[in-house]
């Protein structure tokens, strides 16, 4: 084991022999022992840089030149020696001279002549005293600055007292200039107007009951800052009182970076990022806690649901960053519409410290094209609804994102607490039901929800159940409508509809296939149609000859699975009939949603002889350019334009754009839902001459087309067929 060194002793002594007999005796007593033989040599031997300083120093009181109480002043005034421990050593023996010795700044005094025990003692003694003092300054300085760091003072206060006693930490977090004495009132000046009050109640419990005060408090500082800081008092009783008032002392800490950093984690985990809405976690909170409000006080909450009427054409035609410049702006109008604007988190500082928000009228996000906003205080339904119909109204203007108009929509679903529900889960489910009600209803609308509604809903779910059965039951039938040339009076070939047999009733696909698409039950079911349509070809092909094609709808998703050209080639080679027999439609808005992935798909397609019909066409958002590098080979012309053919210019004038387009790119353009000879006369006017719609025939099974080629079209080439004489 190591000796620890022994403590170092400067000998400041004129006095050449007792210099040696202290060197030597003190050396025996475990120290090592410099010497100096006067005040001038002893301050020259710590002016030196080289030497570390020594522990203690033993100072002669009487010496010529400099004498010992003149060289412990210059000592204490050297950096690092003002609080070395100096003891002086003399003869001097009065009550004058042990004043001196401390007023310069002596730690002890000893006379010559103690015995070398009893002085090496008193220097040990002193050595250890002086360790703690530095350690207590050290562990003080350690204490200040983790104060400051924390940006946390104290705060003193005796009743007799006139100011309170602050740290400097703590005049610093006040916004203070160090070493001011602030009275009561200049610190309360600083506490917001609306916190003032409380506070000073909450100081006088504290001084007459002896409640300990633990808050936040926002301050207005004199340079125009606003700081939030934590005040932690506690009562102190003043002893020479004897507890008869009572004083308090505690620590006021800035907490503003904290409580920011705090605001912001909320920020980010309950306001949705693109549009900073209330998120769905915090909208879920916020309506349960307007429930709780609303049972409480008898009065009636409502949540309403927006969904966007066909945003998902947006998303897939423009892009996801144009969706969400449109989501933006969508939020920004759904705002303007309810009383309370301030989307922001509210803060309140309650009494206790505890933040907590004010409730609110509140739109917020719940994900995707779904807003929600909460109305926490109602009338009744009629208030509800007028907030529905601003909203609607809000979306009347278009929106430009980039140099482009969209025209949006919204479907809104109401429900109203406690009567439609008491959970923001209940709320939002019936909601939900009532906004299916207003997209049934022809969508930019809003319903509210009626017990009716749930009903509906589990007829929704037996609905999904039973579809998934219906496909090996074999439930599902093809039904075929013609389109037809009408130039020539020929069907150039039929359209292939689903139709579900459900319990001796015919299900219209506009009942199951959008619930199909949601469950991703449309696969199967379209790979079934694939193979149907195909064996239905090679049968009519058999029966009379049966030469055009028959077009099978194709949703989006179809287009996504690589293995789509794999599929219908085995469909076409089982059946063996001519590949140009089979035709696709798709969507306007499903090519568009993923163009480039679906090219080589429509091309390997089309290299085997498939055609590709655009189907809706019009009603996508899709700039028409991409159809040049398209190997399609039809448009079919919506039937909502075709509906108005003749009646309204628009629509005269969308159909003629899309004839003479489908015209310079080649294409055989089609019209569907052709109900009248006004529109027929229209088209004809056009130039269209392929035509589909209940005039000539409505869809069919397969067993009646047969007939219907034979005695409809092809009995009277020139002249299309009036709807009576169409067989059903
Ligand atoms: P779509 O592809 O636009 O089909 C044309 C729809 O218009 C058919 O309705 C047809 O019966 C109807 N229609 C034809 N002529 C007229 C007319 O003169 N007036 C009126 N008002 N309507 C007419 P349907 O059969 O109810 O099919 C509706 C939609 O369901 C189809 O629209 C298509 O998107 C989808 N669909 C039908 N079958 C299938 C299928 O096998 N697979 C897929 N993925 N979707 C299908
Ligand atoms: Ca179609
Ligand atoms: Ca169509």
């Amino acid at each position: 084991m190591t000796e620890a060194a022994p403590p170092r002793l400067l000998l400041v002594d004129d006095d050449a022999s007792s210099r040696l007999v202290a060197q030597a005796m003190l050396r025996q007593h475990g120290f090592a022992v410099d010497t100096a033989a006067s005040g001038e040599a002893a301050l020259t031997l710590l002016a030196g840089t080289a030497d570390p300083l020594p522990d203690l120093i033993l100072l002669d009181a009487v010496m010529p030149g400099l004498d010992g109480f003149q060289t412990c002043e210059r000592i204490r005034e050297m950096p690092g020696c003002e609080a070395l421990p100096l003891v002086m050593l003399t003869v001097l023996d009065s009550d004058d001279a042990v004043d001196r010795a401390f007023q310069v700044g002596a730690t002890d005094f000893v006379a010559k002549g103690t015995s070398w025990r009893l002085l090496a003692a008193r220097l040990r003694h002193q050595l250890r005293a002086a360790c703690t003092l530095r350690e207590l300054a050290r562990s003080r300085e350690r204490l200040a600055r983790a104060q400051d760091l924390a940006r946390m003072g104290s705060l003193e206060w005796q009743p007799d007292e006139p100011h309170p006693r602050l740290s400097a930490e703590a005049l610093r977090a006040l916004g203070l200039p160090p070493l001011s004495l602030p009275r009561w009132v200049d610190l309360l000046r600083l506490v917001s107007r609306d916190e003032r009050h409380s506070l000073l109640l909450r100081l006088r419990e504290l001084q007459a009951f002896g409640a300990p005060v633990l808050t936040d408090v926002a301050l207005h500082l004199p340079d125009g800052r606003q700081r939030i800081v934590h005040l932690e008092l506690e009562p102190e009783v003043s002893f020479e009182r004897q507890g008869t008032a009572m004083g308090f002392a505690g620590m006021v800490q800035d907490v503003t970076e904290r409580r920011q950093a705090e605001d912001r984690i909320r920020q980010l985990a309950h306001f949705d990022a693109l549009t900073h809405l209330p998120n769905r976690r915090q909208l879920l909170w916020r309506i349960d806690r307007a429930a709780d409000a609303a049972r409480r006080h008898g009065h009636r909450a409502a949540v309403l649901l927006i969904d966007l009427d066909r945003f998902k054409n947006v998303n897939d035609t423009m892009g996801h960053s144009a969706g969400d410049e449109l989501l933006v702006e969508v939020a920004r109008r759904l705002r303007t519409c309810v009383r309370h604007t301030d989307q922001v988190l509210d803060l309140a500082f309650e009494p206790g410290g505890i933040r907590q928000h004010r409730s609110l009228e509140a739109v917020g996000r719940l994900g995707g094209d779904e807003f929600v906003a909460l109305l926490p205080e109602v009338g009744d339904q009629a208030d509800a609804e007028r907030v529905a119909q601003r909203m609607l109204a809000a979306f009347r203007e278009p929106v430009v994102v980039g140099a482009q108009d969209f025209f949006i929509t919204a479907s809104i679903g109401i429900a109203l607490c406690p009567d439609d529900g008491q959970t923001a889960a209940d709320l939002l489910r019936n909601a939900d039901l009532a906004m299916y009600t207003a997209k049934d209803q022809g969508r930019n609308a809003a319903a509210l929800y009626t017990p009716q509604l749930a009903a509906q809903g589990r007829v929704r779910l037996a609905l999904e159940s039973a579809l998934h059965k219906a496909l090996e039951r074999q439930e599902l039938v093809l039904h075929y409508q013609p389109k037809v040339d009408v130039e020539t009076g020929r069907m150039v070939g039929v359209e292939a509809l689903m139709r579900w047999q459900r319990q001796g009733q015919l299900v219209p696909p506009g009942d199951f296939i959008p619930l199909a698409e949601e469950s991703g039950l449309i696969v199967p079911m379209s790979e079934w149609a694939l193979r149907e349509a195909t064996r239905q070809a090679r049968v009519w092909q058999q029966e009379f000859g049966f030469d055009q094609s028959i077009a099978v709808n194709l949703p989006n998703r179809l287009f996504e699975r690589p293995d789509l050209v794999a599929h219908i080639q085995t469909c076409v080679e089982q059946e063996d009939v001519p590949h140009h027999l089979l035709q696709l439609e798709i969507t306007e808005s499903g090519l568009m949603k993923d163009l480039h992935g679906v090219i080589p798909t429509l091309e390997q397609l089309n290299a085997v002889g498939i055609q590709i019909s655009i189907d809706d066409f019009g009603t996508g958002y899709s700039s028409l350019s991409y159809l040049t590098s398209l190997p399609l080979s039809e448009l079919k012309i919506d039937r909502s334009f075709v509906k108005d053919l003749g009646q309204r210019p628009q629509a005269t004038a969308v159909a003629a754009a899309i004839v003479a387009l489908a015209r310079s790119l080649g294409l055989r353009v089609v019209a569907e839902g052709v109900e009248t000879t006004t529109q027929l006369d229209a088209l004809c006017a056009l130039g269209c001459r392929v035509m589909q719609g209940y005039l000539f025939a409505k869809p069919m099974p397969a067993d009646a087309v047969p007939h219907w080629v034979k005695t409809a079209v092809l009995a009277r080439p020139s002249r299309p067929l009036a709807p009576e004489a169409t067989p059903q």
